[in-house]
């Protein structure tokens, strides 16, 4: 399917009721539970409610095929708030590394666990990152054994979204560290699980009303079937991987978690970009109606340029985004990294666009009177920009023999294209035939021939 900007009714109803969520519930909540810290858990009810809160959502989003549903619908929610658009959409992100891994009875049993329902609404959270590091996941140091009919972990967790209050926890874990990420495995957690412990929620610059913690795994037993994938699967890979070529470093299933990262890259961009718009949005009007020297700001291009590059990058990002997300909807490997390269333009631009407002509104950008000076705390979160330019530099070398996107995607359209479509060698030699019998016509005969020569029409605005 061609990459298209054309929305349908159904996704163009979706931008529309999810913009109207985030400026009428999620807005008004924002500031609140910024200060407060708090899980914005009325929120979430009510994004329950409204059919956001669910896996068959999200199955939706990430299957279709045009790449947009995921994208448009994060932009449109973390326009309203980072912290609770995070508080809605984590549970997806524990899903979609599930998903990765589980056989069908287990994303059957586990994925309505994941969200709960409206009125008894439920947490999830993946936990992969660790005190000693959290950007080479693989090294991680939470063990996983086996002992008789159950699985013991051991381990220590930190920045966990929903980390020790998540009804099921997706827990990546070591069975054998020499084994590097085909080692690895992702085990279900629920909460009451003994051994399992909310150490602190931490105290965090931004995205503050979602819920960050450090959890530990000390001794703490599962039931051999909430292994993910299972055990015959995790077996087979382990062995594939004991006889492999070591510096291979294994890429099965048990870098579901890493998966979950790359294949998340385009959908965390698209929240990047709504702090962006929404810090864009306001450094404007308020340029537009804020009066200094004798007139708005905004006619002062000191004020005006650097919003104007800001909305172009915007916009550039925004594409980034869009490829990425219809690449992964039909299948096309990222060659170069393009989920990266989405990502990394677009945290930078949120960033570069949050400090921007903040000084385009001058002492009242500074003060917690309006909005600016959190979007500038809730976008630094989302510039991983090293690990992103790791990924698109390792695709540098194979830059040279892997053609761009536009050469590598299939051909679509009519045979008859091929030989008379626009920019072929036929229709260039005709037009040019063409002009020069034009030259040689009477010019009443031009005007018809004008016709089929000049630019094609476009619809006049009404
Ligand atoms: C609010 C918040 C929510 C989070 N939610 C989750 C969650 O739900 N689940 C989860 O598992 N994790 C979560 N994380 C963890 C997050 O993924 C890690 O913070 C991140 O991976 C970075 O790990 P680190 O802090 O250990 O940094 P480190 O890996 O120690 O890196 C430190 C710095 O060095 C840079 N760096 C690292 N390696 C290289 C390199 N090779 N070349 C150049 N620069 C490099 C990094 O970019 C970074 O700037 C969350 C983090 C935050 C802050």
């Amino acid at each position: 399917m061609s990459f298209s900007l054309a929305l349908t009714p159904a996704r163009h109803d979706l931008v529309e009721r999810t913009h109207a969520f985030a400026r009428d519930v999620v807005r008004p909540a924002a500031d609140r539970h910024d200060r407060e810290q708090e899980l914005p858990w009325e929120v979430i009810e009510l994004a329950a409610r409204e059919g956001f809160y669910n896996p068959l959502f999200y199955r939706d989003l990430i299957g279709d095929p045009t790449g947009l549903s995921l994208p448009l619908f994060m932009e449109e929610l973390f326009w309203g708030c980072a912290g609770i658009g995070l508080s809605i959409v984590m549970p997806a992100l524990a899903l979609s590394a599930m998903a990765q891994a589980a056989t069908p009875e287990q994303l059957l049993r586990w994925a309505p666990e994941c969200f709960g329902a409206p009125g008894a609404v439920k947490l999830a959270a993946l936990a992969i990152s660790e005190p000693e590091g959290g950007s080479d996941l693989r090294n991680l140091r939470t063990t996983a054994r086996r002992d008789g009919a159950e699985w013991v972990l051991d381990g220590h967790k930190i920045w966990i979204g929903n980390g020790g209050i998540a009804n099921v926890h997706v827990v990546g874990a070591t069975v054998d560290p020499a084994l590097g990420h085909a080692g690895q495995a992702l085990f279900v957690v629920p909460k009451g699980t003994p051994g399992l412990t909310l150490v602190r929620k931490l105290d965090k610059l931004g995205c503050r009303a979602s819920h960050t913690a450090e959890i530990r795994f000390d001794g703490c037993r599962v039931p051999a079937d909430q292994l993910l994938g299972g055990a015959d699967r995790l077996e087979r890979r382990l062995a594939r991987a004991r006889t492999a070529d070591p510096s291979s470093n294994g890429r099965g299933p048990g870098s579901a978690a890493l998966g979950a990262f790359e294949q998340t890259r385009p959908m965390v961009a698209a929240q990047a970009l709504g702090i962006g718009r929404a810090a864009l949005e306001f450094a404007c009007d308020w340029a537009a109606r804020r009066e200094a020297f004798g007139g708005p700001i905004l006619d002062k291009q000191g004020v005006s340029f650097p919003l104007a590059d800001l909305a172009a990058e915007l916009d550039a990002a925004r594409l980034l985004t869009w490829r990425a997300s219809w690449m992964a909807a039909q299948n096309v490997p990222y060659h170069h990294a393009e989920g990266s390269m989405a990502k990394l333009k677009a945290s930078e631009v949120a960033v570069q666009i949050a400090e921007r407002a903040v000084q385009v509104a001058g002492g009242w950008g500074y003060v917690r009177d309006h909005p600016v000076e959190k979007w500038y705390r809730d976008a630094k979160l989302y510039t991983t920009s090293e690990i992103q330019r790791l990924m698109i530099g390792r695709t540098l070398g194979d830059a040279a023999v892997e053609a761009p996107l536009h050469r590598r995607t299939r051909a679509e359209g009519a045979a008859i294209g091929l030989s008379l479509g626009r920019g072929t060698r036929r229709r260039s030699l005709a037009a040019g035939a063409a002009m020069r019998a034009a030259q040689r016509s009477p010019p009443r005969l031009l005007r018809p021939a004008m016709r089929f020569l000049g630019p094609p029409h476009k619809p006049r605005d009404s």
